[in-house]
């Protein structure tokens, strides 16, 4: 009886991770919508902590967060999972004497005592994710605000839905995120068919937050306008600029090789900070940092040029921020003909003992890559099981960051 009932519950979650994977949210910079919502949770119902999230094989991974510091927690800490498997609304008045939170770290810590949590829900009826209010003391929740809560998840939803459709970003006049990855998506495949280059640039403004905090959010989208304006009058007709989210910006160059690009991003780099902002008395400048990727066989299609163009500018904001990198690519061999998947993953290691939950993100005959909370504790070599595809596979670990591993198969 078991059996069924796990296929069931694997066919489940890999649906749902594909209605996920559709919504193309996870890892994507802040928004506004989502802060906003954020915001009111702890307004209304003053609480310590508001958060939207979305949940994926091995995290509870925060859209937006209010009053929280972490960015993420593992799945099988989180209150959320709760609401996300049944798909009805959660609300636990004193975590301290309800005996699944009793030993839950965060209850321990005395971070968390009172819980109440929404499902966000598809239209085709997939939980991808939750909004909840979060207390460190406790108390109660009425029926109304329970239905608050749950007229704040419907308008999430409504905000990735709208995000999902639209094509323009009205702030910028930048392409949005889908439409710059659709537009992407075809650059890729006639670059790749014709043998072109093509290079991928992201760009995220430095300390952005400061320029909100200091002189207000309309100040703050001024400097975007700007800046996004500013970038324009630079680049070609034929390059595309998109809004991924927040203050984080990206631009494909078609027929540009990586040195081309890097000296685009240099001017791009530049120009932003040589504007200069007048707010008031105040006269501010605002810097960019930039990351840099180039079409291969290692990165052939958009999500990955985004990805690695990503990990560079990652790497340019822990170098200093107000530069422009360019990142190795993973080993070539391994990522040949890869899938972009979200699959839930566990990898084995120890004899079998010990168990660490992963999202596997791309896969291929070779390889796969997979998302983990942090890569402590996990050693060279492994077996990377996805159960829903009945996969089990000795690995080899060939390049890691703190939260991502790429591995061989033996
Ligand atoms: P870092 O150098 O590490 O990138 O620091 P940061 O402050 O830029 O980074 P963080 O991601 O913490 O903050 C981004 C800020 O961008 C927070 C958010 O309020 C702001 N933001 C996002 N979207 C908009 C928008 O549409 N308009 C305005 N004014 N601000 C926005
Ligand atoms: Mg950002
Ligand atoms: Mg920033």
């Amino acid at each position: 009886m078991s059996a069924v009932v796990s296929v069931n519950r694997d066919e489940w979650e890999s649906d749902r991770l594909a209605a996920l994977q559709r919504f193309d949210v996870l890892d994507s910079p802040r928004e506004e919508p989502f802060d906003r919502v954020t915001r009111l949770i702890r307004s209304i119902f003053g609480v310590s902590t508001g958060i939207v999230s979305m949940i994926d094989g091995h995290r509870q991974w925060y859209k937006s967060a209010d009053g929280a510091g972490a960015t993420e927690v593992a799945r099988e800490e989180s209150f959320c999972r709760f609401p996300l498997v049944s798909g009805v609304p959660m609300v636990v008045p004193d975590a301290t004497s309800d005996p699944r939170f009793t030993d839950n770290p965060n209850v321990l810590a005395g971070g968390v005592r009172f819980y109440a949590g929404v499902p966000l829900r598809s239209p085709d009826g997939h939980v991808i994710g939750t909004i909840c209010a979060v207390d460190t003391r406790p108390r109660d929740f009425s029926d109304r605000e329970l239905k608050i809560l749950e007229d704040l998840a419907l308008i999430t939803m409504s905000e990735l839905e709208l995000r999902q459709r639209a094509t323009i970003d009205v702030l910028t006049g930048a392409l949005s995120r889908r439409a710059f990855k659709e537009e992407g998506s075809r650059a890729a495949s006639l670059a790749n068919r014709h043998n072109h280059a093509l290079a991928c640039l992201t760009f995220d403004l430095d300390h952005f937050k400061s320029v909100n905090d200091r002189f207000g959010h309309a100040a703050g989208d001024r400097v975007l306008t700007d800046v996004i304006k500013a970038c324009v009058t630079l680049l070609r007709q034929s390059d595309l600029i998109g809004r991924l989210g927040g203050e984080e910006f990206a631009v494909l160059l078609p027929l540009t090789d990586r040195a081309s690009a890097i000296e685009v991003a240099e001017k791009l780099r530049q120009s932003i900070s040589g504007l200069m902002f007048t707010f008031g008395d105040k006269t501010v400048p605002v810097t960019a940092s930039f990351g840099v990727s180039v079409i291969g066989s290692t990165a052939p299609d958009i999500d990955t040029l985004l990805e690695q163009a990503d990990a560079a500018l990652y790497l340019a904001k822990q170098n200093g921020r107000n530069r422009v990198m360019a990142v190795e690519p993973v080993p070539e061999a391994i990522r040949t003909n890869a899938r972009r998947v979200l699959k839930a993953g566990r990898i084995v290691f120890n004899g079998s003992a010990s168990v660490v939950n992963c999202t596997v993100r791309w896969i291929s005959d070779e390889g796969a890559g997979m998302d983990i909370l942090g890569v402590f504790g996990i050693p060279a070599q492994f077996t990377l099981s996805i159960r829903s595809d009945g996969l089990e596979r000795a690995c080899r670990v060939v390049s890691q960051t703190d939260r991502h591993l790429d591995v061989q198969f033996c």
